[in-house]
């Protein structure tokens, strides 16, 4: 006789360690909630086509972000909406993984519902389990696309009319107006049968993708108890009973027979992949000037981890010396990174940009508490020297910022920049200068090798002379100050 023992699958954690609270093994959806058993769908499919190790689940905002909590695969978070731009990009950067984009309504539909279109129109190779529940669950019961005609939601307390909000949006039946999906199919999760065909339709789904045939869907209708304000039974009977009259249940599109090898491979397309030289003549770029590369700096153990933010007014040169310390840096041999702040600032207010120059690779380019800034005016000091970590360095431009840092627990380094560029007969090379002062202070980069490279920095040819003179008369405007 043969046995049949039912365990947990494998695509799940053993106990859900990631999930907060001291429960661990069960799921935090809601009684009666869908997901749980479409979670429980997708693992067993995975477990059983033998494709967990190199799944990568996506998940975007609503009820669906937490499904890390749970899947013992890859997992990347989307922002709201962009689950399938996401889900593109990770299956073309490898296209040999699996990727589940896995979306509620309000996501797929609402806020994705461009992505979701475009993704689906150019076949990308992956699958999206749409969990329809017609309503946006975890951001408190918004009307969705997919909402019925006369739903109560929060947004639609009334009842959801036609004449003021459209009706409800069947994404099955318009994404199957498209040429390339391969396969889209609209179940239900309720009584057993129909949550054997939702089984069967994933499992199909998925082998659709590892058969490389392009864009995969199943739509899944799903009680969300909570949002409805009804009982797991109602709810259920809810699905079955009203829901499926908007959206009946089928396939809208096999062509997965039709599709012969994998013409979704997208490293291929009938054409072979270039070679990066290849890639960088079809682009016509030209050819990057070879660096000569420079010994790391013996410094102090406080700028081995050097984390600079440099902010001024647009127009001061403030990103542009974030990366001449970055493109420095790099010729240096550190690890680098150079993050820049865009937005209103562009238009007289403080820019500022972010600039790590480390001995060990770096995990993230954002500076919260920099150990060096560097402030060309006054705002840009009032706003940020309050961050500075204690004992770092404050470089400010003394020809703009005529008081020091008020803390006295940083080192305050005035360099009069701006004067120092207009005495040499351009504004402009003020960011140079302040470059030179904090080579002088810090040692993080050899004046010698800045001199020598500067052309790499100075684009225009005849401004290189005057930049080498700034940095270095900002070096010898720092040095002689030094006790
Ligand atoms: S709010 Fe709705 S979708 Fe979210 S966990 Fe609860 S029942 Fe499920």
């Amino acid at each position: 006789m043969s046995e049949n023992i039912l365990k947990k699958p494998e695509s799940f954690y053993d106990d859900f360690q990631r999930k907060p609270g001291a429960d661990t093994l069960t799921t935090h959806y809601c009684p009666g909630c869908a997901h749980g058993v479409l979670h429980k769908l997708v693992a067993e499919a995975l477990d059983d086509l033998g494709v967990r190790e190199k799944t990568i689940f996506i998940s975007p905002v609503g009820c669906s972000v937490f499904a890390y909590y749970y899947f013992h695969t890859g997992n990347v978070q989307a922002a709201h909406g962009r689950a399938s731009a996401v889900a593109t990009a990770v299956k073309r950067a490898h296209p040999d993984s699996i990727v589940i984009s896995y979306q509620g309504d309000g996501d797929l539909a609402g806020i994705g519902g461009n992505n979701i279109l475009q993704a689906a129109n150019r076949g990308e190779n992956f699958t999206t389990i749409f969990v329809n529940n017609a309503i946006y669950g975890m951001t408190g019961g918004q009307m969705a696309p997919t909402t019925l005609i006369g739903q109560k939601t929060t947004t639609t307390p009334r009842g959801r009319a036609f004449e003021n909000e459209g009706y409800p949006m069947r994404v099955s039946e318009l994404l199957a107006t498209l040429d390339a999906p391969s396969y889209i199919e609209r179940v239900m999760i309720g009584d057993p049968k129909y949550t054997m065909k939702a089984r069967k339709a994933i499992r199909k789904a998925i082998k659709a993708q590892i058969e490389g045939k392009g864009f995969s869907l199943v739509e899944a209708l799903s009680a969300c108890p909570s949002g409805w304000k009804m009982t797991p039974v109602e709810a259920k009977n809810w699905v079955q009973e009203e829901m499926t009259k908007i959206f009946p249940l089928g396939v809208t599109r096999d062509k997965i027979a039709e599709i012969e090898g994998k013409v979704h491979n997208r490293n291929g397309n009938g054409r072979k992949p270039l070679s990066d030289k290849e890639l960088v003549k079809t682009l016509d770029i030209p050819e990057a000037e070879t660096s000569t590369i420079y010994p790391l700096p013996e410094v102090e153990d406080r700028y081995k981890h050097s984390e600079i933010k440099i902010a001024g007014f647009g127009g001061q040169g403030v990103l542009s010396l974030g990366v001449a310390l970055s493109q420095m840096g790099m010729i240096h041999q550190y690890h680098v990174s150079w993050l820049p702040s865009y937005g209103p600032e562009m238009r007289g207010g403080t820019a500022h940009c972010h600039v790590k120059l480390d001995h060990e690779p770096i995990g993230a380019p954002l500076i919260e508490n920099p150990t060096i800034l560097v402030a060309m005016n006054k705002p840009s000091m009032d706003k940020f020297e309050p961050n500075v970590v204690e004992g770092g360095d404050v470089f400010y431009n003394s020809s703009l910022i005529d008081e020091p840092p008020s803390r006295t627990d940083v080192n305050a380094i005035p360099v009069n920049a701006t004067e120092i560029a207009d005495e040499l007969g351009n504004t402009k090379a003020a960011n140079i200068v302040m470059l030179g002062g904090i080579i002088a202070k810090t040692g993080i980069l050899e004046l010698e090798a800045v001199v020598n490279e500067m052309h790499q920095l100075i684009k225009k040819k005849q401004y290189v002379d005057l930049n080498v003179k700034a940095v270095k008369a900002g070096f010898e405007a720092v040095q002689s100050m030094s006790p």
